[in-house]
């Protein structure tokens, strides 16, 4: 035996000693014929293992991080032995390249190329892809490695991957089921797509809540690949879809991107014509939205695509689809290998202008505004510099003292003074454009069918005040901060109220047993004014804690949380710490619904707000089981976002508003508010839009989806009222942004508080049809419908969309700890 291999090795005296002889195929590792059984999630890991040892000249392997169920997540370095000693040396020259590491490059004819996979866990069939391209790059394609490098991630979403690859595997049949009505085409609540906290990884690039996304972005930005593709999965009824990408396009995508991605995409066509599949190309997936795997990458600079295989969670190893074909894995990953492939091979036949316009995209002294100056809490201002950092964008204080340009909170040009602690963003540097694409008032559409929002722009989002500034705003390196004194012995202490920082704060003292007021009223005290919401920790509520003081400083400075010592009860002007106004904080007891009828991204948001954000406990209750629930052990009850058609039957409905009455308090989201719109009992309401023209009946077929667009709204943000008296308002100001995901409008409560609403419907940025504007003047955005001694709390627009709206979670912690706190200690 080891006479033929050494004969072998002699007759392809060409290959080098890595040959197909010694690296294992997927098949020969795995057991079975790659794509007639589906991979778990540690069988595809060890695979790139057992090639990394049986390659270890060409292939490294690298672990950039944990899931949330501590699932491993890899990256597979894979290049020419040439360039695997020189790894280190090809990288720093490309952020060199692009102007992002100080010095000058040496060689710059390298392509990187960076393959993503299996994002979204049930879109199964690219994890196994994964594998065979790896395979193959290192067998037949090992031409294509002389001046690439390929940084496979194999699996994105483990967790996700591995939710629905157990699941597939203990319910199918043997052999498959090809019928789709089978159960093993029909995923339960909540389906593998998401990662374990329910989050869409692919819509998380930007605002990197999720751990996944946080622990990748350090790698990538570290790399900066020429090239990004993420691999997925749509119905089984569609053909496999490839660059280039459908209008809108961002405006700030230069022509060569859109030139060479009209390229890969003929190059792929080749391919899928020699076999006769099918496919599509400038349809459907657009890019616009800065979240994404293709969007995030072509922003910073890479030919960042989508491809997507027919299949997804409903195909198992194979269906019958509406057109009569029998879709198997085999082919599905299959059609994701060749993609993978063709676009290697693409890079590396274009290495060397890949490199010259990637350095281009960096140059960034033309665009329209120069600085970007935000304004307002330190808070606020410290979680934009922490998501700021997670980019590596660049940003410093402002030294002038008044800026001049776009305003936002006006949508008109103006001006504000600016204090030390302002931030500003340049425009004018290598991660410009994304500068631009997360900060600019309005995104430029070129077309209103998006697959997704629409508005972003951080300063709203933030909740800052902010100008956008056409001339560079002079600034000054951020100086650092200054500790935090410690506490001395007070009658009490009081913290103000208006940031998330101050609701973890308050979550913790409330975990730790004290005893914490706040004040519905403004007050004096110790020569300073407190606002609505302050929270007052007395040395007399709290005697049952020892060392109180002492203890309280513990957590204050484990918050960065500053104190202002009050010596007195009796307030400069009133209240007093004594009056009814001043009312102790209830430590309460919150529950959620989850299961089927829940959408599982809202409840996916809120878990992972109370579990990772607030860090608050949560019970989570399933809604198969709300009859039987004793909601008596809560004070709180949420609703996700979802249809609760099935779940409030008469019986149910009676339960919660007898609940309710007693003294419980429903917080209920988005689509949860169906529920009780026009239910007897309750002054929710629709508002309707007016009956459409008869115009519209005249609509030509071909304009049909253009016309429908008129009715929506695809994220577009709003200025709303508030009645900052509210509690559920506390800590903002009588002006709130909020993002619009959908046209549902709800009339003013006439029984309960309308803590923000729509007083007009003017767009501050985003996509809103015509006709949808016109149901949405005068209608509800936060409300509180007070029943019994209860409340039934209205959030008509989701804050945790995404997780990325940081402005609106106040609102909600305001609901939960806040609004009426008359209810009953259990
Ligand atoms: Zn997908």
């Amino acid at each position: 035996m080891q006479k033929f291999i050494l004969a072998l090795l002699v007759v392809f005296s060409g290959l080098t000693l890595t040959s197909a002889q010694t690296i294992p195929s997927p098949t020969d590792f795995l057991g079975y014929d790659i794509g007639t059984q589906f991979s778990r999630n540690h069988q595809v890991i060890d695979y790139f293992k057992a090639v990394e040892k049986a390659a270890p000249h060409q292939v490294k392997l690298e672990n950039y991080g944990k899931t949330n169920e501590r699932r491993d997540l890899y990256l597979a370095f894979v290049t020419s032995e040439a360039n695997m000693k020189q790894l280190e040396t090809i990288r720093e020259n490309n952020l060199k390249n692009a102007g992002l590491l100080e010095g000058e490059a040496t060689a710059t004819d390298i392509a990187i190329v960076w393959l993503s996979y299996n994002v979204h866990g049930n879109e199964a069939s690219s994890s196994e892809a994964s594998m065979l391209t790896l395979y193959k790059l290192l067998t037949e394609q090992q031409e294509l490695l002389k001046n690439t490098v390929v940084i496979i991630d194999p699996s994105v979403n483990p967790d996700g991957r591995d939710r629905y690859v157990n699941w597939y595997n203990r319910t199918k049949s043997e052999p498959y089921d090809v019928d789709k009505q089978a159960s093993e085409h029909n995923e339960p609540w909540p389906a593998g797509r998401p990662n374990h906290y329910l989050f869409d990884l692919n819509r998380d690039w930007v605002w990197a809540t999720q751990v996944e996304t946080q622990q990748r972005l350090e790698f990538y930005n570290k790399w900066m690949p020429h090239v990004h593709v993420d691999f997925h999965e749509q119905g089984i009824n569609e053909p496999y879809y490839f660059a280039p990408a459908a209008e809108p396009l961002h405006e700030i995508i230069t022509d060569w991107q859109r030139d060479f991605q009209t390229q890969i995409g003929q190059n792929h066509a080749k391919y899928f014509d020699k076999e006769g599949w099918l496919f599509f190309t400038r349809e459907r997936f657009d890019l616009l939205y800065p979240s994404y795997g293709d969007t995030y990458p072509t922003f910073m600079g890479a030919m960042g695509m989508t491809y997507e295989q027919g299949g997804h969670g409903m195909a198992g190893l194979g269906i019958l689809n509406d057109e009569g074909h029998v879709l198997t894995l085999v082919e599905r990953l299959t059609h994701h290998t060749t993609t993978g492939l063709s676009t290697v091979e693409m890079a590396s036949k274009n290495a060397k202008q890949l490199n010259t316009e990637f350095s281009k995209f960096f140059n960034n002294t033309n665009l329209k505004y120069k600085s970007y100056v935000l304004k307002g809490n330190e808070d606020k201002l410290n979680s934009l510099k922490t998501l700021l950092n997670k980019h590596q964008i660049a940003f410093e204080n402002a030294t002038n003292t008044k800026v001049s340009g776009y305003h936002y909170a006006t949508g008109k040009q103006g001006s504000f003074n600016v204090d030390a602690n302002a931030v500003v963003v340049h425009s004018n540097q290598p991660k410009g454009k994304m500068v631009k694409v997360l900060f600019e008032p309005n995104t430029k559409l070129s077309d209103s069918l998006t697959y997704d929002i629409t508005a972003w722009s951080l300063p709203y989002a933030y909740g800052l005040d902010a100008i956008a500034s056409t001339s560079q705003v002079q600034s000054r390196i951020i100086l650092s901060k200054k500790a935090l004194q410690n506490l001395n012995d007070a009658y009490g202490y009081v913290s103000k109220w208006n940031s998330m920082e101050d609701a973890q704060f308050l979550a913790e003292l409330l975990k730790q047993n004290f005893k914490v007021r706040f004040t519905e009223k403004p007050f004096t005290s110790n020569n300073t004014k407190f606002e609505r919401g302050s929270l007052i920790i007395t040395k007399g509520d709290n005697k049952h804690i020892k060392k109180m003081v002492s203890k309280l400083n513990t957590i204050a400075q484990e918050h960065a949380q500053p104190l202002t010592a009050i010596n007195s009860g009796f307030s400069q002007s009133t209240p007093d710490m004594g009056s009814p106004d001043i009312k102790l904080v209830n430590k309460q007891k919150v529950a959620i619904l989850s299961g089927e009828g829940t959408s599982s991204l809202s409840y996916g948001e809120l878990w992972h707000f109370f579990e990772q954000q607030l860090h608050y406990p949560l019970t989570s209750i399933n809604t198969d089981d709300f009859s039987k629930t004793n909601l008596n052990k809560y004070n709180v009850l949420i609703l996700p976002n979802g249809y609760y058609g099935k779940v409030f039957t008469e019986n149910n409905l009676t339960k919660l508003k007898d609940w309710v009455k007693s003294g419980g308090k429903v917080i209920a989201i988005d689509g949860a508010l169906r529920s009780f719109a026009g239910k007897e009992g309750f002054s929710l309401n629709f508002k309707t839009p007016e009956a459409d023209d008869q115009k519209e009946n005249l609509t030509a077929y071909a304009d049909r989806e253009r016309e429908y667009s008129n009715h929506l709204i695809t994220g577009a943000i709003f200025n709303t009222k508030v009645d900052a008296t509210h509690p559920m308002a506390f800590g903002y100001s009588d002006q709130y942004f909020t993002l619009k995901l959908g046209s549902s409008a709800y009339n003013i409560l006439e029984n309960g508080y309308n803590v923000a609403y729509l007083n007009d419907t003017k767009v501050f940025s985003g996509f809103a049809g015509q006709q949808a504007l016109k149901a949405l003047d005068q209608t509800l955005v936060f409300g509180e419908e007070p029943m019994g001694s209860g409340s039934f709390i209205y959030m008509v627009d989701n804050t945790l969309f995404r997780s990325f709206w940081e402005n609106g979670k106040l609102f909600l912690v305001n609901a939960v700890f806040f609004v009426n706190n008359n209810a009953y200690e259990l």
